[in-house]
């Protein structure tokens, strides 16, 4: 495109227009800035250069001096939440809630914000109170979801299971845990003196119910746990048959958890007088799917029934496709107690088994643990919900040393 002489006119025109805009700008700041206390400005000074306990003290000021500005209140409400300062963030909420003028949009946000507060307060009860007054707010949700938390870790599994129900009947989202919900009732069921075998078989079948709406992959968990409780419901009613069917479904259909019910496995062929089958059932499992759970298990087994020799070799030959220190650690344990009485007969004549175990032992404690994948909080024993950030299923099978 040519340059035509006569576009030269527009430049003075869109030069004045610039001027106007910066110039109405520059007035309509000053106005703005004249009516804002310096408080303000300190505060926004000392949130730049990083000192935010002071900008607080700022804010609070200005807050103090102009009680209208909720925004403020609201801002500070949740700033003095999130760095813990609970006291605080609840004389901001609850100083807000106070004023009568306050709009009833404005008041409904300040209940969910001071619930909220209780809630990371651990003032469990305030909280469950404030968010079941927002049920028809626009805070359902929101708050809906706080509650199923509390119900949780209070243990009310029965108002945790109505207050899921009402979630899905307000919003298509999937709550996986609910069956973990069931299987906990169950397990209260079945452990309860006498065992309450009707509340655990509704239980469960409100489990499977629920596990039969979602995607298989993504509940293999509570599938396992499911089944493992099926199985202690079936041995507490005498049903052994009814017991290995569950077990054993474990163990084809979900084999990384087959550790978990090796033991159980062993136990229902054993009282049936059947142990050398339970344990080449587990032998072939095992062949099939290695887990440092699933060695322990045998190893133990195999000494117990066949003796020293077999167990021995089982342990060199898996230790070899699976190098792995604690399953080392495992069988130096087993044979310093077997050479305690015969100190001349253990396998590696001459080894100071003692030093080398006690060597392999100082690093195996730490990974001879689960962990959690979410937080990373560690335990020795397997947990369905972590007990460092209460999420669900967050527990791989597995030790840490395989996970590595
Ligand atoms: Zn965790």
């Amino acid at each position: 495109m040519d340059f035509e002489p006569w576009w030269l006119i527009f430049v003075p025109v869109l030069f004045a227009l610039g001027w106007l805009a910066a110039r109405f700008d520059v007035r309509q700041m000053l106005r703005e800035t004249r009516s804002l206390p310096d408080s303000y400005f300190r505060g926004l000074n000392f949130l730049l250069n990083e000192e935010p306990d002071r900008a607080i003290d700022a804010f609070v000021e200005v807050a103090k001096l102009d009680p209208e500005t909720t925004e403020l209140h609201f801002a500070l409400g949740s700033l003095f939440r999130r760095r813990g300062e609970m006291e605080r963030a609840i004389r901001v909420h609850q100083s807000l809630l106070n004023r009568s003028d306050l709009p009833a949009a404005e008041r409904e946000h300040a209940q969910h914000e001071l619930a909220q507060d209780f809630l990371k307060a651990g003032m469990l009860d305030r909280a469950e109170s404030g968010f079941e007054q927002l049920k028809d707010t626009r805070y359902a949700l929101p708050a809906l979801r706080s509650l199923i938390r509390i119900y949780e870790s209070e243990h009310d599994w029965p108002r945790a299971i109505e207050a899921v129900k009402t979630l899905q009947g307000l919003v298509d989202e999937p709550v996986p845990q609910i069956v973990h919900y069931y299987c906990e009732q169950a397990q209260s069921a079945l452990a309860a003196k006498p065992a309450d075998v009707d509340a655990a078989h509704k239980a469960l079948d409100a489990a499977d119910h629920a596990l039969s709406t979602m995607d298989a992959g993504s509940t293999k968990g509570a599938h396992v746990r499911t089944a493992m409780l099926r199985a202690r419901l079936a041995l507490i009613e005498q049903d052994p048959k009814r017991e290995r069917l569950y077990l054993e479904s474990v163990m084809t259909d979900v084999p990384e958890y087959a550790g978990l019910v090796a033991e159980q496995v062993l136990a229902n062929y054993r009282a049936a007088n059947q142990e050398a089958a339970g344990l080449d059932l587990l032998q072939k499992q095992y062949a099939r799917h290695a887990s440092l759970d699933l060695f322990n298990v045998l190893f133990r087994e195999l000494r117990v029934q066949q003796g020293a020799a077999p167990s021995w070799a089982f342990a060199r030959n898996a230790l070899r496709s699976h190098p792995s220190l604690l399953g080392l650690d495992r069988l130096l344990e087993a044979e310093l107690a077997n050479s305690e009485g015969n100190a001349d007969q253990g396998p590696v004549p001459g080894a100071d088994l003692t030093l080398l175990r006690s060597l392999i032992h100082k690093h195996t404690q730490r990974l001879d643990r689960y962990a959690c994948r979410s937080c990373g909080f560690q335990a020795r024993r397997f947990y369905w919900q972590c007990p460092g950030c209460n999420a669900w299923e967050t527990y791989a099978p597995r030790r840490l040393e395989e996970l590595e």
